[in-house]
């Protein structure tokens, strides 16, 4: 998609700090991180918003959710469970969706923010 800056970053038009990516799916870190950990995931095709996904997306959509955990694992903000059960570490994803949800890069796009709070605008 022409003028799309995230199908720039995928066809390395402009650069990004990538940590992940395969023949579906590419995940970089956020230019002006909200968190210690701030990276988004998005699929390599152009696909401009949640809204205009419907079931034909579903395998894109599951693999972007299942790349989460993954990410998280590797940057050190996955869920911690302790010897005594106690829970810790962990980490938040978030799509916007259009004007209504602060969307303001249309091509969609999965957050996934951890590490040491607090965390800029993104309450608990
Ligand atoms: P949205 O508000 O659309 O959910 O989030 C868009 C995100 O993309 C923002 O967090 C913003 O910092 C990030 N972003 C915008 N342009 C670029 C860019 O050129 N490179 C990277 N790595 N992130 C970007
Ligand atoms: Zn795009």
């Amino acid at each position: 998609m022409d003028n799309c800056i995230f199908c720039k970053i995928v066809a390395k038009q402009i650069p990004a700090s990538v940590v992940y990516e395969d023949d579906d799916l590419l995940a970089f870190k956020d230019i002006n991180p909200a968190a210690p950990v701030h990276l988004l995931v998005i699929p390599k095709q152009h696909v401009a918003t949640l809204s205009d996904c419907t079931e034909e997306h579903t395998a894109m959509l599951g693999k972007m959710l299942a790349l989460a955990p993954k990410l998280a694992a590797e940057h050190g903000i996955n869920v911690k469970t302790g010897a005594d059960g106690q829970r810790s570490g962990g980490f938040k994803t978030l799509i916007n969706s259009g004007p209504d949800g602060g969307q303001e890069v249309y091509h969609l796009h999965l957050h996934v923010y951890g590490g040491a709070r607090p965390w800029r605008g993104l309450g608990t």
